[in-house]
C-alpha cells in the first residue's frame, strides 16, 4: 500500500530510507516540491479546518511525524513502516544532498542564524535564513531573497499551520526543489532546544519528553489522547 489514510491524511507508506531516496529525486527535478509532517495534533487541526486538511492533502509527501500515528496504523490495522520525523528527515537530507544549497525560515530571531552557523561548520550549504516573525510587509523581500539566492532547500519551520499555508501559497515563486515543512527542526538544528535521548525516542515516548521539557505543550498535546480516541471510535 503506497498512501495509509488516517483521519483523512493520506500518509506516505516509506522507509526512512525510501523517503531520502524519494527527496534526493525530488533535486533531480525542476520543480519545488511541499513535504508534510503531521503528527496526531495536526491530524486532529486538519479534522476541525478543511483548509488545512486540503493542505495536507494536496503536499508531494505526508511523513508520519509521532509515534501515535504509527500507534493509530495498527489499531486500524494498516501498514505503516515507520515514523518519520521532520528533524531526522531534514537532517539526513542535508547530510546526503552533498553540494546542494538550503535556506532557513523559521523560528524566533537569532535562532535560525544559529541553526545556519552550526550547519555551516558541518559543511552544509546555508546560502541564507531568516526568523519566522516577519511581518506582511517584509514578505516581499524574504520571498525576493529566496529567488535570488535559489536554494534546492526550503527549511520552513513557522509552526503548523502557518508554515504549510505559506508553502503551498509560495511553493510556484520559489526557485527550490524540496520544501520541508518541519515545525520546531531549526530549534534542534540551533541546539536551542533538545531531541529526547535515543533511547526514549525508539521506545515511541519523544513525545513524553516534549512534554517535560516544554510544559506549556500540555493544552496542545491533549490532542494526543482525544486522537487515538477518535480513531479507536472510528475502528
Ligand atoms: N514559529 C515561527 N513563526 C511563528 C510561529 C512559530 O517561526 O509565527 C516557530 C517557533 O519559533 C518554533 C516553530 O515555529 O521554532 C514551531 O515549533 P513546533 O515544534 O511547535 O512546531 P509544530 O509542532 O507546531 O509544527
Amino acid at each position: 500500500m503506497v498512501k495509509v489514510d488516517i483521519l483523512g491524511v493520506p500518509f506516505d507508506n516509506l522507509t526512512a530510507d525510501a523517503v531520502l531516496q524519494k527527496l534526493l529525486g525530488f533535486l533531480e527535478t525542476a520543480e519545488n516540491h511541499m513535504v508534510v509532517t503531521p503528527n496526531p495534533e495536526a491530524v486532529m487541526l486538519a479534522r476541525r479546518d478543511g483548509e488545512f486538511l486540503a493542505l495536507l492533502r494536496a503536499a508531494d509527501l505526508v511523513l508520519p511525524d509521532g509515534i501515535g500515528i504509527i500507534l493509530a496504523a495498527r489499531l486500524l490495522r494498516l501498514p505503516l513502516f515507520e515514523r518519520v520525523t521532520g528533524c531526522d528527515i531534514t537532517q539526513a537530507l542535508l547530510k546526503s544532498a552533498v553540494g546542494r544549497s538550503c535556506y532557513l525560515l523559521g523560528a524566533a530571531p537569532n535562532i535560525a542564524e544559529k541553526a545556519a552557523e552550526n550547519l555551516r561548520q558541518e559543511g552544509v550549504t546555508v546560502v541564507g535564513f531568516h526568523d519566522g516573525y516577519f511581518t506582511a510587509a517584509s514578505e516581499k523581500e524574504i520571498i525576493s531573497e529566496i529567488q535570488a539566492l535559489h536554494p534546492d532547500i526550503l527549511i520552513l519551520g513557522m509552526g503548523m499551520p502557518r508554515q504549510e499555508q505559506w508553502a503551498m501559497r509560495h511553493l510556484a515563486d520559489l526557485p527550490c526543489k524540496v520544501t520541508l515543512c518541519v515545525g520546531g527542526t531549526i530549534d534542534i538544528l540551533a541546539g536551542n532546544v533538545r531531541r529526547a535521548p535515543v533511547f526514549m525516542r525508539k521506545i515511541g515516548l519523544e513525545w513524553l519528553y516534549r512534554l517535560i521539557s516544554q510544559p506549556s505543550r500540555f493544552w496542545r498535546m491533549l490532542d494526543l489522547p482525544r486522537f487515538l480516541w477518535v480513531v479507536l471510535r472510528g475502528r
